[in-house]
């Protein structure tokens, strides 16, 4: 039987790269706490990604919840239940509540025209996800975020190197987080990072980042610990070089599931958004089972036999999780809950060969009944 294909695998610099990068580190003895690599990477990601300003931290997630604790935010934060883990456990983590909205049946990004019914007087911020590389309807939720006076805090995890209308998609609202794990487009092993404009929003990120700490004698604020440190940000410099041409063999790998998989009766493919430079991060399938004749289940087992990964993913909806014992009324969202049991991510890296992209969509297409 043929090698197991994942549904990922991490890039990577060629291993010289990496040690003539990580060399210095031996003489300088200078391994985290905002050293020379960190300071490299930030400045190179501030271009990178067209935003005013960067911060880099061990992971999106601390990206994610240390936005939020900086940013002060209280009550009921609004934001969508089709999404990984970190977003709805960063809202939890701050105290704060989240109050979920449905998502759009075409991109699964958050239904705009759902978002004021939601908001009480309780409300102090929206979080959106930009989901497998689409782009949440950012006019909409900044007239809504203007209007009510919100905070706007996007998980752009999904998003790395994106433009929206020739403008990096890290310069929307209040504040853009980036993860920079194994698995994305673009990582640095462990990693994320805030995108922000205000000066008094970085200054209390950055201490948060470091337990609060604003000098030896003076601690300010009950912070954590979510530093990157030198080998990560070396491993992100390094695959920062390589950036562009990993999404365009991305972009080979996709179009030629497209070449398959498009127009086929029972399959949703992910859209094609006007305006949008795409990362080509994801490759989600939605099946239709009334109409294709196998339902999200039975393609994901046939798949495994087969020693293909595919993900279910995002399966569950984090307002099911069982850490909230029912909490949340899963039928207020019912298209991302029909969403969650149709989706499939199929195997997507910039090495994946086209012949077994070939192989996957003629046992996709098998399926059928
Ligand atoms: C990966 C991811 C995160 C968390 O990032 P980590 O770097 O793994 O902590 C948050 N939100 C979304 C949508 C993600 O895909």
């Amino acid at each position: 039987m043929s090698d197991k294909i994942f549904v990922t695998r991490s890039s990577m610099p060629d291993y010289e790269e990496y040690c003539n990068e990580i060399k210095k580190l031996w003489d300088t003895r200078w391994l985290t706490n905002m050293g020379e690599k960190h300071q490299q990477l930030q400045s190179e990601l501030t271009e990178y990604l067209g935003v005013e300003k960067v911060d880099l931290l061990t992971n999106g997630h601390m990206a994610l919840e240390l936005s939020m604790q900086a940013l002060g935010l209280e009550g009921e934060v609004i934001t969508t239940p089709f999404t990984f883990a970190s977003t709805t456990h960063a809202i939890v983590r701050n105290g704060l509540e989240p109050v979920f909205c449905d998502v759009n049946p075409d991109d699964f990004t958050i239904d705009t025209s759902k978002i004021e019914a939601l908001i009480t007087e309780k409300t102090s911020a929206i979080v959106p996800v930009h989901v497998y590389g689409n782009i949440c309807n950012i006019e909409e939720i900044e007239r809504i975020a203007g209007k009510y006076g919100l905070k706007v805090i996007y998980d752009a995890a999904h998003t790395f190197g994106e433009k929206y209308k020739g403008r990096g998609v890290g310069s929307f609202g209040d504040v853009s987080c980036f993860s920079f794990h194994a698995t994305k487009v673009f990582h640095s092993i462990e990693g994320g990072a805030v995108c922000f404009r205000d000066e008094d929003f970085g200054k209390a990120l950055h201490n948060l980042k470091n337990f609060g700490i604003k000098d030896p004698e003076t601690v300010e604020s009950v912070g954590a610990n979510a530093k990157m440190n030198e080998f990560c940000a070396a491993m992100g410099i390094c695959n920062l070089r390589h950036i562009d041409d990993e999404i365009a063999k991305r972009k080979l790998v996709v179009e030629r599931y497209r070449n398959h998989l498009d127009g086929i009766e029972g399959i949703q493919l992910n859209p094609v958004q006007d305006g949008v430079e795409s990362n080509y991060a994801y490759f989600p399938v939605i099946f239709n089972k009334s109409i294709f004749g196998a339902n999200r289940d039975e393609i994901f087992k046939v798949l495994n036999e087969n020693n293909i990964g595919a993900r279910k993913y995002f399966y569950p909806l984090t307002n099911t999780f069982e850490c909230f014992n029912g909490k949340y009324d899963v039928t207020l969202t019912p298209v991302a809950l029909n969403l969650s049991k149709q989706v499939l991510t199929m195997p997507l890296y910039a090495d994946l060969k086209l012949s077994d992209v070939d192989r996957i969509c003629d046992i996709i297409l098998s399926c059928r009944k």
